[in-house]
C-alpha cells in the first residue's frame, strides 16, 4: 500500500515538473532516454516527509525528539561515554536516609550492590550454575548493562516510617532532591515503608517516567547489597529485582493471574512464588502444563533462588537503554 502510494506521488510530481511540456512523442521518446540514463531521476522520500511533517504535527515533533536524540548519541559517542563493546554503564547515585547507625547503610554494603548488580547483569555470579539445564539456553548471559557508583548521599532523618508515595524524593517532605533523573539512577534507602497488612520492600519507576523528578528505585536498608539483617533476602537480589522494572520488566507472571510479561521465553505461570520452590515446578494456564521459571529476578522467591534474567528480558532492556530508547541518557560521565 505504502509503495503504491509511493509510486503515485513519485508520478505526480514528475508530471508537475513536466507541466510546461508538450506531451508529443518527441518528448515521450526523450523522458525514456533519460530515464534510461537515469537523468531527471530523483529520490522522493524528502518530498513525501516534507509533506507528512507539514500536515501532521506530531510527526514533526517524533522527528525534532529522534533528531534531538541522535545528536545526543553522537555526542556521547565523540566523549566517549558509549563502551567499545556496546555496553552501557549506568552511574549510580545512592540517597541514604537514615535514623540511626544500623540503617545508615555502610559504604561496603552500597559498594557490595553494585557488585551484586554487575554479576547479575553480566551473569558471572556463582548461581549460574544452578540454572536448570532446561532454561540454560534462554539465559540471558551479559546483558552489558553496567554499574558504577558515582556518589554516596546522606541525610539524618527522624522520619523512620515512609509511604511508596514518593516523599523521599524531595527535600521539601523530608526526603533528598533526585540527582539529574535523566542522567543517572537515583537509588533511595529508607528505613522501613508500610503498606496495607505487610510492607514494601522497595519500588521502582517504569520508563513512562523516565528523568521525571521521581525517578528511580527506593529499598529499605534491610535489602540493600550483601550481608542484610534478613537470612533470605541479604544478597542484594531485590534491587535487582528492582532495576529490572527500571528498565522495563514486568513480574514475570504478569501481575495477573497466568497474565503476560511481555517476553517470549519466560513459560507462562499461575501467579508469583515466595520461599524456595522444588525445581521443576509445573503450573497449568490455558490448558497448557509449563515447568516455571521461579529462579527468575522478576519474581518473589528467596534471594537464593533468584539468579537469571532470559534473552527476551534482556531485549525489551536494551531497547530501554538503546540510543533510542528511553533510558538513553544513562551512560558513564
Ligand atoms: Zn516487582
Amino acid at each position: 500500500m505504502k509503495k503504491l502510494f509511493f509510486g503515485a506521488l513519485l508520478a505526480l510530481v514528475i508530471s508537475c515538473n513536466n507541466e510546461n511540456e508538450t506531451n508529443s512523442p518527441q518528448n515521450s521518446i526523450a523522458e525514456q532516454s533519460d530515464a534510461t540514463a537515469n537523468k531527471g531521476a530523483f529520490c522522493g522520500s524528502d518530498i513525501v516527509r516534507q509533506k507528512l511533517l507539514s500536515e501532521d504535527p506530531a510527526a514533526m515533533q517524533r522527528m525534532l525528539q529522534l533528531e534531538s536524540r541522535t545528536a545526543d548519541f553522537i555526542e556521547q559517542k565523540k566523549l566517549g561515554r558509549v563502551l567499545a563493546d556496546g555496553s552501557v554503564e549506568i552511574p549510580v547515585i545512592f540517597n541514604v536516609l537514615y535514623t540511626n547507625s544500623t540503617n545508615n547503610v555502610s559504604d561496603a554494603r552500597v559498594n557490595s550492590q553494585i557488585d551484586v548488580l554487575n554479576k547479575a547483569f553480566a551473569s558471572t555470579h556463582a548461581d549460574v550454575s544452578s540454572i536448570p539445564t532446561e532454561f540454560q539456553p534462554v539465559n540471558a548471559g551479559d546483558t552489558k548493562i553496567k554499574f558504577r557508583l558515582v556518589q554516596i548521599n546522606r541525610k539524618s532523618t527522624t522520619k523512620s516510617r515512609w509511604a511508596p508515595d514518593d516523599k523521599m524524593k524531595k527535600a521539601s517532605t523530608g526526603g533528598v532532591d533526585a540527582t539529574d533523573p535523566t542522567k543517572y539512577l537515583n537509588i533511595w534507602v529508607v528505613d522501613y515503608m508500610p503498606y496495607q497488612s505487610g510492607y514494601v520492600l522497595g519500588y521502582a519507576t517504569f520508563p513512562e517516567s523516565s528523568g521525571l523528578w521521581n525517578d528511580g528505585v527506593v529499598m529499605m536498608d534491610e535489602y540493600v547489597g550483601e550481608g542484610g539483617p534478613i537470612a533470605t533476602h541479604n544478597k542484594g537480589r531485590v534491587t535487582v529485582h528492582e532495576v529490572g522494572h527500571y528498565l522495563n520488566l514486568r513480574h514475570i507472571w504478569g501481575d495477573a493471574n497466568c497474565g503476560n510479561d511481555f517476553v517470549d521465553d519466560t513459560p507462562q505461570q499461575i501467579t508469583l512464588h515466595r520461599g524456595v520452590p522444588t525445581y521443576p515446578k509445573y503450573e497449568s494456564c490455558g490448558g497448557v502444563s509449563r515447568s516455571v521459571m521461579f529462579m527468575n529476578y522478576m519474581d518473589y522467591s528467596d534471594e537464593t533462588t533468584l539468579f537469571m534474567f532470559t534473552q527476551k528480558q534482556n531485549d525489551r532492556m536494551q531497547a530501554t537503554v538503546s540510543a533510542s530508547g528511553p533510558r538513553a541518557g544513562l551512560r558513564i560521565l
